[in-house]
């Protein structure tokens, strides 16, 4: 059920795949063919060459990537924009004034541990800090995922939240990755929400689906399919190359067996800000079942300031794609900004 043809990128196992992913940037880098001194010297200062092994940004983040997408990087491209989403940078390093930890202040709205209630009739759970790649510009690199891990046992705190607040209606998944998480914890966790009627909807959040394809097998299927309600499955793809027929078989299979897919991408300086890729990307999604839903501004985090665009150029981008696109494939650019009570639409 799973596509074939994924394996000729990695082992079949997903758990193997994800154990066999690049965690140095010395073979990343020799995988794709790019000559570290073709780097910026602050980059390349950082490989240390008796070991390969990173010695620079990133110590709390440090490099990480499966294969499979690793092998959608175009070879000998310092540039290429699946390369610079993954490769730590020296700039990550540099405190800038308005970038913070916490910038979207989602350790103040935790009224348990792991669960983040900040909107209307929707909770999001952290369940894991672990994720298949490390995306450089992520506004979670600094959480403090130890103090957040959900137990989401039937007589937990989680439980009996969900069960307490009956206008809750969407439980939201995400880390890090909730699909770093076994099928059998998965199904855990669905059996207990299928306990709490008023749960009508399951939404995943995952960069997994789209950089690990294999992850999309029969027993997953299954797993998902015993919960009562509507499943709703997010990806996060921010760049046309990052779809190829192996994620798309994976995306037809779960569109097939009637689960939703949307996308998120966030606006990256470098990699996306092209009303023509972001056109493209529209496209491809849509080619692939999947509904652009939010095209984010970046989160202001520390160490990700190098990958931000000024909120006019993003706006002249996103007018573009308006004028391009048909409706229904425009994503909604927004932005999160701490105490209200949804993302902000950054234009009307
Ligand atoms: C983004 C987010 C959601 C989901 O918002 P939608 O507009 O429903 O997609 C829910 N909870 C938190 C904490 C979020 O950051
Ligand atoms: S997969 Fe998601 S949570 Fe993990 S590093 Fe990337 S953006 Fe952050």
């Amino acid at each position: 059920m799973t596509p074939a043809k994924v394996f000729e990128f990695q082992t079949p196992d997903w758990k193997l795949a994800i154990a066999e992913s690049f965690r140095n940037q010395g073979e990343l880098l020799e995988f794709c063919e790019i000559d570290s001194s073709g780097l910026d010297l602050n980059r390349s200062e950082k490989v240390r060459p008796e070991t390969g092994r990173e010695a620079g940004p990133g110590h709390d983040f440090p490099l990480r990537v499966t294969r499979y997408f690793a092998s959608l990087i175009e070879k000998g491209n310092a540039l290429d924009p699946l390369l610079l989403q993954v490769l730590p940078d020296a700039r990550e390093l540099e405190t800038i004034e308005g970038y913070s930890r916490d910038p979207v202040g989602d350790r103040r709205s935790m009224p348990v541990a792991g669960l983040i209630h900040k909107y209307h009739g929707r909770v999001l759970l952290t369940l894991t800090g672990a994720c298949p790649i490390h995306c450089r510009y992520c506004f979670r690199r600094h959480f403090p995922y130890q103090e957040a891990t959900v137990d989401y046992n039937t007589d937990g705190e989680v439980m009996k939240y969900l069960s307490r607040h009956k206008e809750i209606r969407e439980v939201i998944l995400s880390g890090g990755d909730p699909l770093m998480l076994s099928d059998q914890k998965l199904a855990k966790l669905i059996v207990n929400l299928n306990q709490v009627a008023h749960i009508r909807l399951l939404r995943i959040h995952s960069r997994l689906l789209s950089v690990l394809p294999q992850r999309v097998t029969e027993t997953f299927i299954e797993t998902l399919k015993q919960f009562n309600g509507k499943i709703i499955l997010v990806t996060h793809i921010n760049h046309p190359h990052e779809i190829t027929e192996f994620n798309r078989s994976a995306f037809q299979l779960l569109s097939q067996q009637g689960f939703t897919l949307l996308n998120q991408a966030v606006l990256l300086k470098q990699i996306n800000n092209s009303a023509q890729t972001l056109v493209d990307l529209s496209y491809k999604l849509f080619a692939a079942h999947i509904m652009p839903y939010y095209l984010h501004r970046l989160d202001k985090v520390q160490g990700a300031a190098h990958f931000d665009l000024p909120a006019k150029e993003s706006h002249r981008i996103y007018r573009k794609m308006r004028s391009r696109l048909p409706g229904y494939l425009l994503p909604e650019l927004v932005e999160e900004i701490a105490g209200r009570p949804s993302k902000t639409r950054c234009i009307q």
